[in-house]
């Protein structure tokens, strides 16, 4: 399979603590990956290396389509093709829905009316909301917008850290179903979740990071059967 992203031996220091240590992870194009892990891990600084939210780590490579991203400023990378959704659904509360999906579109053209059309065709909510403030929504609708304004740079690969924080069940198998129809739509997807069993029910494969480093990686229908996975994050056994 062709591979989109690899980070390669990656470490990042948050000053003396070494959150990173030698990272590897490898997503194919068009692959839905998963990183699980407990709190702490290392799981938001991977992504956050990746879309060049930190600055420049201590060591390693991060190449996306075979181009070394590593000392990249954030706009470069997004505009690369590669785009974060944060954890915790940063909106901008006193802007409308639709003024926030503005703000993630790069070229404010025509390619803006047919990026909403695509927004507005998966979330068919954020239409009937769209001259609603950000912040008089609800959280699942906050999440969608989260969801949507990354989408509307048009990004090959999408970073997702924990869509289904804090969400209702059911608006948290909403998330996941557009999880997969995104993916259907061709992108990429590498997913960091704490609702472990979930993210491997959408994902090809996974990653399970243990305090900065990667400590296994299988195909999720194997995550999921292995028994410490299944112990520790599966909630089973
Ligand atoms: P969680 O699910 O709790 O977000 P995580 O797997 O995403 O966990 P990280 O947030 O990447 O883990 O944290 C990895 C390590 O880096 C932890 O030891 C954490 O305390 C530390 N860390 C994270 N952010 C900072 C920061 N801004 N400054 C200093 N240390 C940090």
């Amino acid at each position: 399979m062709e591979e989109i992203l690899r980070i390669e031996d990656l470490h990042f220091h948050y000053g003396a603590n070494h959150a990173l240590k030698c990272v590897n992870i490898s997503v194919g194009k068009g692959e839905i990956v998963a990183i699980l892990g407990s709190n702490g891990a290392g799981k938001t600084t991977t992504l956050r290396c990746v879309s060049g939210l930190l600055g420049k780590p201590t060591s390693g490579k991060i190449l996306f389509q075979g181009d070394n991203i590593i000392s990249k400023k954030a706009e470069r990378i997004v505009s690369s093709g590669i785009s974060h959704v944060l954890e915790g659904r940063h909106v901008f509360p006193k802007l409308t829905t639709k003024e926030n999906l503005f703000l993630g579109a790069f070229r404010k053209d025509r390619s803006f009316a047919a990026g909403l059309d695509y927004v507005y065709a998966l979330f068919p909510r954020l239409m009937e909301r769209e001259k609603q403030e950000a912040g008089t929504l609800s959280g699942g609708e906050q999440q969608m917008l989260a969801v949507g304004r990354a989408l509307m740079s048009k990004p090959q690969i999408l970073l997702m850290d924990e869509p289904s924080l804090g969400l209702a069940p059911l608006i948290v198998k909403e998330i996941f179903e557009i999880i997969k129809k995104i993916n259907a739509d061709g992108v990429t997807v590498l997913l960091v979740e704490q609702n472990s069993k979930a993210a491997l029910n959408v994902a090809q494969r996974g990653y399970v990071m243990v305090t900065g480093e990667v400590a296994l990686s299988a195909d999720a229908k194997c995550l999921m059967q292995d028994e410490s996975v299944r112990k520790h994050y599966l909630g089973e056994g």
